[in-house]
């Protein structure tokens, strides 16, 4: 519930966000999906707002040669409809369609989801799988931060206060094939456990995430002409428990520690089917 008076800027253009955000102690608001909660529960109290809603440039989709550059301000809804994003990004176009109902994707925006960091958030290992980094700017200027330097622990990242997240930027490497998977209580809700692949001639991007203080990933070594997946599919199993034995997991009313650790090693081995049987398929000519 609100119960103090709100400062609120509603900026044209980012020079003039960043100008705000310089000189006074300003909240940003995206799409709201996950700030309004927080504010009606209490557990934010805002006096100054920053909606970056009228911000045209933070709502591009650029594609370079070498990236794909999103705009923060980017709706879930557009990344889950982008027929070129599903072409080249599917794994990223599968998990957009998944964050909760119609009405969040409407809202709801990538750099929002981004810069909140929650741990369930569907995007998380989907951002490490394909290598993504964050254009980050200020009053003083900018820089670009890699998603495995950006999440550091729970709803924690490299994010300084007076930076804002302008774009995601996906490197546009060779993809054969990848897979999202994701565990819910009920279709809508943060996920339990979720993860996310990708494998193209440098191997297996094998994401997970959900389950403890921010995401991990691995990268695995894989023959995608192999008659017998075993080996890669156990190689992929080792990777993700010696790297989430280096986090915190999670424990809260849906699921114990041990449950989500075992969900997420099942998540990150179905995701990796998915995805070496579209890496095989294209290979031999066919469909993804
Ligand atoms: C009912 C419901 C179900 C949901 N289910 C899911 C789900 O299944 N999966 C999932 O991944 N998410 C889910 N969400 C969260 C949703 O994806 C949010 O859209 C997202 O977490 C936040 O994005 P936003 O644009 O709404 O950001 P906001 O709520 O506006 O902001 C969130 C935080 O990020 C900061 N911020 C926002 N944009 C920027 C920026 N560009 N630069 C710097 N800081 C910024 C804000 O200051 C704030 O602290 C759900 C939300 C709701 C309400």
């Amino acid at each position: 519930m609100l119960v103090s008076e709100l400062q609120f800027h509603r900026p044209a253009t980012l020079k003039e966000a960043l100008e705000i955000l310089d000189k006074q102690d300003a909240t940003i608001l995206a799409g709201g999906m996950s700030l309004v909660p927080a504010i009606n529960l209490g557990l934010a109290r805002p006096e100054t707002i920053l909606s970056l809603n009228g911000i045209g440039e933070l709502r591009n989709f650029e594609w370079k040669p070498d990236r794909l550059c999103i705009g923060s301000m980017v709706r879930h809804g557009e990344i889950e409809q982008s027929r070129d994003i599903a072409n080249n990004f599917r794994v990223l176009s599968e998990a957009a369609g998944h964050i909760g109902d119609v009405q969040v994707r409407n809202r709801g925006t990538i750099g929002g989801s981004i810069a909140h960091a929650d741990p369930g958030a569907d995007y998380l290992p989907v951002m490490l799988a394909l290598d993504a980094s964050f254009r980050l700017v200020s009053a003083r200027g900018e820089r670009v931060v890699r998603a495995q330097e950006f999440f550091i622990d729970l709803m924690l990242t490299a994010r300084d206060s007076t930076e804002i997240v302008a774009a995601i930027e996906l490197p546009r490497r060779e993809s054969w094939g990848s897979g999202y998977i994701r565990l819910a209580r009920v279709e809508g809700a943060f996920p339990i456990a979720n993860a996310a692949v990708d494998i193209g001639p440098q191997g297996a991007w094998v994401a997970v995430g959900g389950i403890g203080s921010r995401p991990v990933v691995v990268e695995v070594p894989v023959d995608v002409d192999a008659k017998d997946s075993q080996e890669a599919v156990a190689a992929v199993e080792r990777g993700v428990l010696a790297a989430i034995a280096e986090i915190d997991i999670i424990e809260d009313v849906t699921s114990d520690r041990e449950y989500r650790r075992s969900m997420a090693v099942v998540c990150a081995r179905r995701a990796f089917l998915s995805a070496l049987r579209r890496a095989q398929q294209s290979r031999s000519g066919g469909e993804q």
